[in-house]
């Protein structure tokens, strides 16, 4: 049930207490009404993320202009055009094809989409994201030099689902290797600054194995109802 709206206010100021100035925060307000994030929105909190196009696109029209609207799930490419003209940042992008309909999109809307790269992590074979190699390629073959409506701002990745702390921490710090290599080698620009891992339970891990953006639903506005 989503919490009440002082409850989320209390959620999320004990949250961005405990961030390091380095970290943003992205409220992950997916299934919670428009009141839940109006109450995180009338302490300051203005990024938000969702994963559903459709509930993305009905809020984004319902709320205020100056929230930052992030999408952070699995995104198929057919839906990229509903949100091409006002999304922020595209968490999940995780493939070639993916990145040519955006791009196509972004310039249909003379705008430059901020997108990260979602990498496979995890050791579920179910979670959506490239594997190094298979990004590597894409990198190396100069393709990416064709997305000029589309700015590459970092990484992304989920870890396992699991009690164990040590796995958890394993994937964040090779997601951050990864992160590190990549701004070596082939982002050189400051605005691959970004490094999207870290969830309701494991985001104080994944800040101290390198996270520079958090992306927090259930600790701050309750546990998610599906129906
Ligand atoms: C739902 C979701 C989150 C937030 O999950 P919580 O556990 O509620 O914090 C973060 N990232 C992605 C990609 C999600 O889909």
């Amino acid at each position: 049930m989503t919490a009440a709206p002082e409850e989320i206010i209390a959620n999320l100021n004990e949250i961005k207490l405990n961030l390091p100035k380095r970290v943003r925060l992205v409220a992950v307000s997916k299934t919670h009404p428009n009141e839940a994030i109006e109450a995180a929105y009338g302490e300051g909190q203005r990024v938000f993320g969702e994963n559903i196009v459709q509930e993305l696109v009905d809020k984004a029209a319902a709320l205020p202009k100056d929230i930052e609207w992030h999408l952070i799930g699995h995104l198929q490419t057919n839906k990229v055009k509903y949100i091409a003209a006002f999304v922020h940042l595209i968490h999940a992008v995780d493939s070639e094809k993916l990145l040519k309909e955006i791009n196509k999109r972004a310039a249909q809307e003379n705008r430059v989409i901020n997108v990260l790269l979602q990498m496979h992590i995890a050791e579920e074979s179910s979670k959506f994201g490239f594997d190094e190699p298979e990004l590597m390629s894409l990198l190396e073959s100069g393709r990416m030099a064709a997305f000029e409506n589309i700015s590459v701002a970092g990484l992304m990745g989920m870890a396992t689902f699991t009690d164990d702390e040590n796995q958890v921490r394993k994937e964040f710090s090779s997601l951050k290797n990864t992160f590190d290599r990549l701004q070596g080698d082939h982002f050189k620009d400051a605005s691959f600054n970004t490094l999207s891992m870290g969830m309701s339970g494991d985001y104080k891990i994944a800040i101290e194995e390198g996270s520079t953006m958090v992306r927090v639903g259930s600790n701050i506005f309750g546990a998610r109802e599906y129906t």
